[in-house]
């Protein structure tokens, strides 16, 4: 297997330097903070909005298609599919997913089946004018589903909708009970590319967490993926998990870089036993502290882009020549519910318990609970429990975090430009908010644009949550009544 992959010459070039950090200006910014996969984010959504606002939403999406394809055909906006298999057969502790923990593998049929109801409701609003350019399935587990399950799900919505040529058809694969055939039937298929979760290949965090895979379990799968013709193999590592030090991550890295996944996404560990009570099974004292996450994180970054990825900042690498790097450099990265994505511009439909849907103009979520979501599926409604109009004022503040967080550069004049609004006198007081960050390197502030510098790229959460007037009011609100907060650490 390959130790490193190929450089490509217009891959920016992160300065590993910035990474030598005093301890007084880690823990100013180690401070709790959004991942901005929605902007405003769930916190902020309401319950009032409910199943027919997002029928309404969805009819208003629908109406302003027709009127722009009567105008210029085929200018349909993209869709992005995403499916929500929530099953597992048991619990691994970091986990933050809505999950259901079950091995009574005849609950799948029943969910099948309701869920198959939501997708037509869901179709019969968005009409197969809108090429599919983005289909992801994800949990849960989405191969606790056996084959047949799988080619049932998958024929529904090819039957519903029509698939670009192109369109990234992804599933997300646990190593330790994905089978050959699961593989060998996504592919049939025309599934594309596979996202697996490693996390970390210690035996004691491991066993820390409840996870216990081993590396030859997740070789398996990243080879027999590849000899399939899979075009792209991504793996998800998790840092600040329970007994990790720099030097067992730096073995994990070692193991990863050798399996030469195309992109890898690392994970900040969200531990918020509040919000995740199975998280109380950990025992505090086994995790990292702030210091000792950063240098973890930062080996990663070092022994990652020295391996020949890029780094797109947060949490994202990928191979030069990936189109996810690629987008990256020509400033069209995006960001949705799953991540960094090239698929700007598309709306986002999403069918199954707590699938969420992002559309221009609206958020929402479905009910998290099984009974709820299935009583609402039987009641022959969409099955939303809570989400948000979107704002011309949100879709402001978005177009700024997204511009913060995929391009690592904001020009002031387009936002103006884009918005009638004189950027500089609106959002004066975030600016002075920027400041004290351009003093301590994370950021530069010119006359027109500001330009995240590579410390920013690590913490452009924190830069972007100057911009959120949500979060400003959310933290006021901490303050005066001590509830925990409701995002994890940045760090
Ligand atoms: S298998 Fe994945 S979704 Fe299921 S509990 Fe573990 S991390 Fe969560």
């Amino acid at each position: 297997m390959p130790t490193s992959v190929s450089s490509a010459p217009t891959t920016p070039r992160f300065e590993k330097a910035a990474l030598h950090v005093p301890e007084a200006l880690l823990q100013r910014y180690n401070t709790s903070g959004p991942r901005y996969t929605s902007y405003p984010t769930v916190p902020d959504w309401t319950d009032s909005f409910g199943p027919h606002a997002f029928t309404q939403a969805l009819k208003q999406f629908q109406a302003q298609q027709n009127e722009a394809n009567a105008a210029e055909p085929d200018q349909s906006t993209p869709l992005s599919l995403y499916t929500h298999i929530p099953f597992c057969t048991e619990r691994c502790l970091f986990c933050g997913c809505n999950v259901v923990i079950t091995r009574q593998t005849e609950q799948a049929e029943k969910y099948l089946d309701f869920l198959s109801r939501e997708i037509d409701m869901l179709a019969s609003h968005t009409p197969d004018t809108h090429a599919v350019v983005q289909y992801h399935w994800g949990g849960g587990t989405p191969t606790y589903l056996t084959p047949d399950q799988m080619r049932r799900l998958f024929g529904q919505h090819k039957r519903l909708y029509n698939f670009a040529d192109d369109a990234e058809i992804s599933i997300e694969v646990d190593p330790r009970v994905t089978t050959d055939e699961h593989l060998e039937t996504l592919r049939h298929l025309g599934f594309n590319r596979v996202s697996m979760g490693v996390q970390d290949f210690n035996d004691t965090t491991q066993q820390a967490v409840k996870r216990v895979q081993s590396l030859e379990q997740t070789a398996h799968l990243t080879q027999y993926s590849r000899a399939l013709g899979f075009s792209s193999v991504n793996m998800d590592l998790i840092y600040g998990l329970p007994h990790q030090t720099r030097t067992t991550f730096e073995a994990t890295l070692d193991h990863i870089i050798a399996l030469d996944p195309d992109r890898i996404a690392l994970y900040n560990f969200a531990y918020v036993p509040w919000i995740s009570p199975h998280q109380k099974k950990i025992d505090p004292a086994a995790l990292p502290d702030g210091t000792t996450k950063f240098e973890i994180f930062s080996m990663a970054i070092d022994r990652l882009t020295s391996a020949g990825y890029t780094y797109m900042g947060m949490d994202h690498f990928a191979k030069p020549d990936d189109e996810l790097t690629r987008a990256f450099v020509d400033g069209t990265l995006y960001r949705n519910f799953m991540g960094y994505t090239t698929k700007a511009g598309s709306q986002m439909v999403s069918a199954g318990v707590s699938a969420i849907s992002g559309l221009e103009h609206a958020y929402a979520q479905n009910h998290r609970k099984l009974s709820q979501y299935y009583e609402a599926i039987q009641a022959g409604h969409l099955a939303t429990m809570r989400g948000l109009a979107v704002s011309n004022t949100d879709r402001l503040h978005r177009d700024i975090i997204q511009a913060i967080l995929c391009q690592g550069r904001l020009t002031y004049s387009q936002i103006s430009q884009t918005y009638g609004i004189d950027f500089n006198t609106q959002f004066a007081p975030a600016l002075a908010r920027l400041a004290p960050m351009a003093e301590d390197g994370l950021v530069e502030l010119h006359n027109d644009h500001l330009q995240l510098l590579p410390l920013g790229r690590v913490f452009s959460r924190n830069v972007a949550m100057c911009f959120d007037p949500y979060l400003a009011q959310r933290q006021e609100d901490h303050q005066a009544d001590g509830n925990p907060p409701a995002f994890s650490k940045t760090l």
